[in-house]
């Protein structure tokens, strides 16, 4: 099989990636769930008649610096008027508070004097003045939310104002993830020599979760058949099996043959990117398996842009946001696939390329906010070139997993 382009293959990932189960949830344990259904307002906003200020409310009409009015009652927050304003009269009301029938303003506190049971106004008073009326920012039954919005604090909170009480949202799909590799100790373990941590396993893990999906487990397996075999075996009874290390040509890179042997059908196996290449994606009934390069920065690329873009698809998402930037700097490097950097966004909106040592240089990308994609065939880019660039800072959102 040849190189995919990397257009062709996340077209052939999103099409093979299985769409969203659905399940229902208390709107308020929605946070970081993506919607399947519009969810509507249960109730106006605001439900009733009500002042926005801590004040007194009266009949506009006719009011003057100076007027003089009886105060015949208090209504507080959570209180409800007892009867209509009285004519000529004026009922103090704080913040939130319902307005009596019949008056149709408010006149604030602060420019007001009360005294002897009696309120002066120290100017006149326009109608409306101070009320925010049943309904005026929505109507019960309007769509508040769309299918494909994930949930944030501030969308709990919105909708639980707006009496919403049910969520159709997106079940979380589980993942398995595998690294393999005879070199690699779990993390917290001093490595031997020739031995290194296992580092893409808890980068996987932490991705994975970070963007809202279930861990069903994390393991280490060494470049051994049975061990691997099992180990793929158990791995495919989650929504998602991802491999990091052995899809690519070397002696023990046993990973396409032993998914090939359990009964994964495989979509695509090497795409023409730089890092990345020999990238794996296949399924196997509704489990979607994908196989990473081991390289740490390979692993981090192909995370970002396959299983993220497949997550999406499992969950409801739309594609993911590419932006784009312009370059603040000229750069050069040598054309061929196309390539994923490193950047950061700089004032006045660009992007600056980091300087790296290739895909084993995970520490170059400490400071890096985005991928940016340098299109095949081009070496130089001049200063101000417009590029795709998918950012990645702000997409971790623990939910708690
Ligand atoms: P592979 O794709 O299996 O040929 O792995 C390529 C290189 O990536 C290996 O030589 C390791 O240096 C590195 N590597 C593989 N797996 C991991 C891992 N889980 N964590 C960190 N580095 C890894
Ligand atoms: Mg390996």
């Amino acid at each position: 099989m040849g190189l995919l382009p990397v257009e062709q293959a996340l077209a052939m990932l999103w099409e093979h990636t299985p769409g969203p189960d659905r399940e229902g949830l208390s709107w308020h344990h929605a946070l970081g769930r993506v919607l399947l259904e519009p969810a509507l307002s249960l109730l106006d906003d605001p439900a009733f008649d009500r002042s926005s200020m801590d004040g007194y409310s009266l009949k506009a009409a006719g009011t003057h610096e100076g007027s003089r009015l009886p105060v015949t009652a208090t209504i507080l927050a959570g209180q409800c008027p007892s009867r209509p304003l009285e004519l000529g009269g004026a009922v103090k009301v704080m913040t939130g508070a319902p307005i009596p029938s019949g008056a149709d303003a408010v006149a604030p506190v602060e420019d007001c004097r009360e005294s002897g049971g009696f309120v002066e106004l120290i100017r006149p008073v326009r109608p409306g003045e101070n009320i925010r009326y049943r309904g005026e920012n929505l109507r019960a039954g309007e769509t508040v939310f769309y299918p494909g919005r994930r949930l944030d604090a501030l969308d709990v909170a919105t909708g639980i104002a707006l009496g919403i009480e049910r969520a159709a949202v997106a079940r979380r799909p589980s993942a398995t993830i595998l690294a393999t590799g005879s070199e690699l100790v779990e993390p917290g373990t001093s490595p031997g020599p020739g031995l290194i941590p296992n580092s893409n396993g808890p980068m996987l893990a932490s991705l994975w979760r970070g963007w809202g999906g279930r861990l069903a487990g994390e393991t280490c397996v060494p470049d051994g058949e049975e061990e691997l075999e099992a180990a793929i075996r158990r791995g495919l009874e989650s929504d998602y099996l991802v491999l990091s290390g052995g899809v690519s040509v070397g002696e023990r890179d046993l990973v396409p043959e032993l998914l090939g042997r359990a009964g994964v059908r495989r979509i695509f196996h090497k795409v023409a990117m730089k890092p990345g290449k020999p990238i794996y994606f296949g399924r196997r009934e509704d489990t979607v398996v994908l196989g990473l390069p081991g390289n740490p920065v390979s692993s981090f690329v192909g995370a970002l842009l396959f299983l993220q873009s497949s997550l999406h698809k499992r969950m409801g998402l739309p594609p993911l946001a590419w932006r784009t930037r312009h370059l603040a700097e000229r750069h050069e490097s040598g054309g061929g696939r196309t390539r994923f950097e490193p950047a950061v966004p700089v004032d006045g909106g660009g992007v600056n390329l980091l300087r790296h040592m290739g895909s084993a240089d995970l520490p170059a990308w400490r400071g890096a906010e985005a991928l940016v994609e340098l299109p095949a065939g081009r070496a130089v880019f001049e200063a101000g070139s417009p590029l795709r660039v998918l950012l990645f800072r702000h997409l971790g959102r623990e939910t708690g997993a």
